[in-house]
């Protein structure tokens, strides 16, 4: 989006030239800019013409609808739920009835993986796609071979995608045929699921409107809303608990509502229910089994800090919790406990960077998912430039307990010094993967023993991450490290969001760093020159039979300077922990 500090024009290129020796060592990298003309010969028409079918077509879609910008990533949705793909004439329909530029619109839509955009000369996409994750605790558990298998099974009505991770990572190998997830697939399984035609996945069994109200939920609101309590108190207890932003970065959440409530009004709240970091799934899990807790601390942040809007921004690959979501909204503004603010639910279009908070800000802006320079910050200039408050789902789901059982009883939780529960997604080779709420400061191997059942038959124990696929990588003789936020520095590595891989002697920490590489490459925004040409180019590195250890670490350096946020700058973690720790893999 810049060269040299100044924005580029849309008819303006950035050309790349990395020159390398003959040892595939980086010498050089050059770059510069070109503008295209795009202007027309005199007596051409200009740019595509409206076809008058696809604009009907997607003028009914669409219904009464608000044309309104931030609608255009719900828009698109609706016609690639309704084609199964985004071909050229309706993407030229839909900027015609938002009133925007084509090409603003086609590069809205080629930016998220789950559009498939079509152009006039290209044959569509089969209406049915099984996408395969390939994400480390799927590989694992043979999700290369599975995507072989179903090559050769399916003929081309169908096919076969491989993903990055889908955030059921406890149930490895995983599948999802349309929008429905196979759980420890196999071809069988994915097999008779495509014959199954269904659209809608199942819901789980859940504490749904009624049964939450009746197990007194949503009393902590009204006694806020009633004056029982001071906005001041609640935000001091929120301090006192040291609840943190529970999606990676760990921001003291009581800080942060009082940072927000200081801006001057309208403010927003986004909640961030993206949740892609491979081996995460976490909110998923607290969605899918208690989602009228999260929409309580939703209200309780409301009320304290002074908001009349929030906005929802669900993972797309979470399609049995949007309809989840949708019935329960719908329950809670029937019957509601108090005044309510107004409550908008946007779904995410599959990219793992709308992760972060301002690129989620972007996307819901309806625009492509990219980070932005900072400052401002997202709490004074957020959503829609409002003062915005940002929180990750599990955060805001331990709001009611916390102020019903005080903050003495979230610290007094704990372990090794640490204070608080800590929600660890754990998956890879442990008898029972799931979401395992322990104290925080737990070390990984008290909770292989006492949360996971210990190690799979016949796998010893070799590493593990500590973090999802940005946290890095660390080795058995390091199982004693306290996972907590702040602990885990000193050896290279972060907890994020507390998605713990364990690997074992019958795998490789190289195989699965650049495994963690190619995710990297795979989910850059490509805004920053370092992060989108550097990971592929780590990737190339790393899967040579010996390591560059000096050109990949030059490389690294580069990411972590010059990278805008964080996927960039955590892309070097896997090399350096592979260098650091499991050296026996490169000799
Ligand atoms: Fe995009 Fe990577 Fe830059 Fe982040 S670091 S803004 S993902 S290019």
């Amino acid at each position: 989006s810049h060269f040299l500090g100044q924005p580029l024009s849309l008819n303006q290129i950035v050309i790349t030239r990395i020159d390398l020796t003959e040892n595939n060592q980086m010498s050089s990298v050059s770059e510069k800019s070109v503008k295209i003309d795009f202007r027309q010969r005199r007596g051409k028409s200009r740019g595509r013409k409206v076809d008058p079918q696809a604009l009907q077509e997607v003028k009914e879609l669409l219904g009464d609808s608000p044309r309104s910008r931030d609608l255009l990533i719900e828009s698109l949705h609706l016609i690639q739920d309704r084609y199964h793909y985004l071909a050229a004439k309706h993407v030229v329909a839909l900027a015609h009835e938002f009133k925007l530029a084509p090409t603003e619109v086609f590069e809205v839509a080629t930016f998220y993986h789950h559009f498939d955009v079509i152009r006039e000369n290209e044959t569509p996409p089969p209406s049915l796609t099984v996408r395969v994750c390939d994400s480390m605790s799927c590989r694992m558990a043979g999700a290369e071979n599975l995507i072989e298998e179903l090559d050769k099974k399916f003929d081309e009505s169908i096919r076969v995608q491989r993903v990055p991770c889908v955030g059921r990572c406890q149930h490895a190998p995983v599948a999802v045929v349309g929008q429905n997830p196979v759980d420890l697939a196999n071809p069988a399984k994915v097999k008779q699921k495509t014959e199954l035609n269904d659209t809608i996945p199942s819901l789980p069994e859940y504490v749904d409107y009624n049964a939450y109200l009746t197990a007194g939920g949503y009393q902590v609101f009204q006694s806020c809303v009633r004056g029982e309590k001071k906005a001041e108190e609640v935000i001091e207890v929120l301090k006192n608990s040291n609840l943190r932003g529970l999606g990676g970065a760990g921001f003291p959440a009581g800080m942060k509502w009082d940072i927000v409530r200081k801006f001057e009004g309208p403010r927003l709240l986004a909640v961030n229910i993206d949740e892609g970091e491979p081996g995460t799934f976490k909110d998923r899990y607290f969605m899918e089994s208690d989602p009228h807790r999260f929409l309580e601390g939703c209200l309780i942040a409301c009320w304290a800090v002074g908001i009349d809007e929030i906005y929802l921004y669900l993972r797309d690959e979470y399609a049995a919790c949007m309809t989840l979501l949708l019935k329960e909204l719908e329950a809670l503004k029937n019957d509601p406990p108090e005044k309510l603010p107004k409550i908008h639910l946007r779904r995410g279009a599959g990219a793992y960077v709308c992760g972060e908070e301002s690129a989620m800000i972007e996307s819901i802006e309806g625009k492509r998912g990219m980070p932005r320079l900072r400052p401002p910050y997202v709490a004074e200039v957020g959503l829609f430039g409002r003062p915005t408050l940002e929180h990750n789902l599990e955060t805001l789901h331990w709001v009611r307990d916390i102020l019903e059982n005080g903050a003495d009883w979230f610290t007094s939780q704990g372990r090794h010094g640490r204070k608080g529960l800590r929600s660890f997604s754990v998956s890879g080779r442990v008898k029972k993967p799931g979401v395992h709420l322990a104290p925080a400061g737990i070390t990984v191997k008290e909770l292989i023993e006492e949360y996971c059942g210990g190690m799979l038959e016949g796998h010893e124990f070799y590493g593990y991450f500590p973090g999802g696929a940005s946290g890095g990588i660390l080795p058995a003789s390091l199982g004693d490290v306290p996972l907590d936020f702040d602990t885990l520095q000193e050896h290279g590595c972060f907890i994020g969001s507390a998605a713990v891989i364990i690997f074992s002697d019958q795998d490789s920490a190289k195989d699965l760093a650049i495994n963690a590489m190619r995710f990297f490459e795979h989910e850059s925004c490509g805004q920053c020159t370092p992060c989108r040409v550097g990971t592929g180019k780590a990737a190339i590195l790393m899967e040579q039979p010996k390591w560059d250890k000096d050109l990949l670490e030059e490389l690294s350096k580069a990411m972590e300077d010059a990278s805008i946020c964080g996927l960039g700058q955590a892309a070097p973690n896997p090399i350096r922990s592979v260098v650091n720790y499991f050296p026996q893999e490169l000799d």
